[in-house]
């Protein structure tokens, strides 16, 4: 984490990090390929008050997708954000849709222990049925697709570490399968897991599907 401080209307960085936003405004680190789609055209700002159901604060892909669920549900929702709308995380993101933990399904089990581990992994392949589900049921073309992802060992990285991430991702009952090599230069004797069936699209493209989805429903949204 690193403070800003705000003066006369502008961010200041801390000067260890100024090289990274210098010129880009607060927040704004990075320009992905997704940022070329206005997820949110009918977006304006809220000068008036409104009554609904549910307020939405933050549109990213959390807050998008819940108040596309409430709004299926026949709830009135407003979403707000401070910024243009899927302006944060979610348009920086490398959109590769996994349902088991970067930094290791193993770890995880060492912090929360198996039945967490367990519903980590159930409640995020549900997830990606749901992305999957919604892009086929709103007709939203985000070039979503299945692909399997792949687990290998890095630089240095003991081949133990493969083994044991094995064990943890059968018991939490992911489907995987052991490996050697990937079909990279230089790692033809990497020890690695294939994941099958991950998956993954345009993300700021399927927001903008599931924004027009939401206001169909009614949902208002704000920037
Ligand atoms: C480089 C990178 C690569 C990644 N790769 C992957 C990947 O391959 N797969 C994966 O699953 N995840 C990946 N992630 C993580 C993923 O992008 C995030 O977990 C996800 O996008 C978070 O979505 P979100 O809706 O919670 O947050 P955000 O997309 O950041 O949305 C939060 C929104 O809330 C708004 N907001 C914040 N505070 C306020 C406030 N006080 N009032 C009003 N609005 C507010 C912000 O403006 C923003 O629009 C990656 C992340 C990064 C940075």
């Amino acid at each position: 984490m690193f403070r800003t401080a705000q003066t006369n209307g502008t961010w200041d960085f801390p000067p260890r990090y100024r090289k990274v936003v210098s010129g880009r405004g607060f927040g704004m680190a990075s320009t992905s390929l997704w940022m070329s789609v206005d997820v949110a055209p009918n977006a304006r700002p809220l000068f008036q008050n409104e009554r609904c159901d549910v307020a939405v604060v933050g549109a990213g892909i959390a807050g998008l997708s819940t108040a596309y669920e409430l709004a299926q549900r026949n709830m009135s929702v407003i979403v707000i954000d401070r910024a243009r709308i899927a302006s944060g995380m979610t348009a920086r993101t490398t959109a590769h849709l996994a349902p088991l933990c970067d930094d290791l399904m193993s770890e995880f089990k060492k912090l929360r222990g198996l039945e967490a581990a367990k519903l980590f992994y159930e409640s995020h392949a549900a997830a990606v049925d749901r992305i999957e589900e919604i892009q086929e049921l709103e007709n939203i073309d985000c070039s979503f697709r299945r692909l399997d992802g792949y687990l290998f060992q890095g630089d240095g990285m003991p081949a133990d570490v493969i083994d044991k991430e094995l064990e943890v991702v059968r018991e939490v009952g992911a489907p995987v399968d052991r490996h050697v090599g990937v079909p990279l230069r230089g790692c033809e004797d990497r020890q690695a897991l294939k994941y099958p069936r991950q998956g993954t699209f345009h993300p700021l493209k399927y927001l903008a599907g599931l924004v027009r989805a939401c206001e169909v429903r009614g949902v208002r949204v704000f920037s």
